[in-house]
């Protein structure tokens, strides 16, 4: 689960549980039962701060209600939350375990605040614990959404992707949502994992069930590909064709194995005509530029190549890809070899973003392309990251 997901989890326990289920005892409790922090001005002024997004504020608001009305519930369970949320994550283990060894919850309660020290023991690093405290949620409610979306994402950063299959599968039935773009992601780590370890009968069925649960899930392509390239070079390049008429936005993805797969079949003009048919429909495809480029540089063409690399730099100059291709080619055309394989070395060796991608949803930045993002945790969210040019900057 996010921390936001969380929070709103939080939230929901202060307007939800407050006023729904726990009304009627909760009124004939008033002033003198675990509902009477609503009184306190302390409350109204840390639901303002929390819903203006101020949070130490907020929590200094609640710390409040909660030492004047210690046994307010779903005051501790936000204030967990909070401190979780700004890492104090041992605080916030104190406030939940307190709460889940009382003897006064209700068992939705009592789930609730399992789920929330489960989340603070997974942010404290202690997965095994937390795996144990989300199970334990799910033996009381098994169909508790926030437990299985928190065991859920302990499998996935564990690469535990058989138990992530199986928890997201339940997921989607009890959110009754779409979740094949995410099951054939999990799909496709299996496959790259069964592929890596040369299982390649179990990768191949793992790709093809990613692809059948949802035809966008790119790397279970490449997978095919991989898996196609060595015994039928024809096969693999169609495989790639097929998977860049799908996503023709991640189709650079796939350039380098077409590359292969038309050279070993004995066809490598035909990768040419691919770049200069996408170059045709859009003059702008950098990267179709760039790929066209290393194919002629290592065709012997480097005065060609250096002709394509200086518009791709045009069209995006922010990207060192380009600029590195341009020394390799600047090399291969003669220009004095050592400083500029030297300039290609310091290049190579000290640059972070060479090819920055960033995920659409958190804006998290990595150096390639990730199909799960390890910040905000979702698939399939991130694109390359295109800075636009800075006129009159040097
Ligand atoms: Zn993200």
């Amino acid at each position: 689960m996010t921390d936001s997901g969380l929070l709103a989890a939080g939230l929901a326990a202060l307007a939800g549980l407050a006023a729904g289920r726990a009304w009627a005892k909760a009124r004939r409790r008033d002033l003198f039962g675990r509902s009477a922090f609503r009184s306190s001005p302390h409350y109204t002024q840390g639901l303002h701060y929390l819903a203006a997004g101020e949070t130490h504020r907020a929590m200094s608001e609640l710390g409040k209600v909660a030492r004047d009305e210690p046994e307010a519930f779903e005051i501790l369970l936000v204030l967990g939350n909070l401190h979780r949320d700004t890492g104090q994550v041992e605080r916030a283990m104190q406030i939940h375990q307190g709460l889940v060894e009382r003897g006064d919850l209700s068992r939705a309660e009592r789930a609730h605040a399992l789920v929330c020290l489960g989340a603070d023991q997974r942010a404290a690093g202690f997965i095994d614990r937390a795996t144990r405290t989300f199970e334990d949620v799910l033996e009381m409610e098994p169909r508790n959404i926030h437990a299985l979306a928190g065991l859920q994402n302990l499998h996935e950063e564990q690469r535990r992707w058989r138990e992530a299959f199986e928890i997201q599968t339940r997921l989607g039935r009890l959110r009754k949502s779409d979740e094949g773009l995410v099951l054939g992601h999990i799909q496709a780590e299996i496959g790259r994992e069964a592929l890596a370890a040369g299982r390649t009968e179990e990768a191949e069925k793992a790709f093809r069930t990613a692809l059948a649960l949802d035809k966008r899930v790119f790397p279970a392509h490449l997978g095919l590909a991989d898996i196609a390239l060595a015994s039928d070079p024809r096969r693999a390049a169609s495989v790639l064709q097929e998977a860049m008429a799908v996503a023709p936005e991640r189709a650079y993805l796939a350039f380098e194995r077409l590359a292969r797969a038309y050279s070993a079949s004995g066809e490598p003009s035909r990768f040419v005509t691919l770049c200069e048919s996408i170059l045709t429909r859009d003059p702008r495809d950098w990267r179709a530029r760039l790929a066209l480029a290393r194919h002629l540089r290592a065709g012997g063409r480097p005065d060609e190549a250096y002709g394509l690399l200086l518009r791709a730099l045009n069209e995006n100059p922010h990207v060192l890809l380009v600029h590195l291709e341009v020394w390799r080619t600047l090399r291969d055309l003669g220009v004095d070899d050592e400083p500029v394989a030297r300039y290609v070395v310091a290049c190579e060796e000290s640059v972070f973003y060479r090819d920055p991608h960033i995920c659409t949803r958190c804006r998290y930045r990595a150096d390639d392309m990730l199909w799960r993002c390890p910040h905000c945790h979702q698939w399939n969210t991130f694109v390359e990251e295109r800075l636009g040019p800075t006129a009159g900057v040097l």
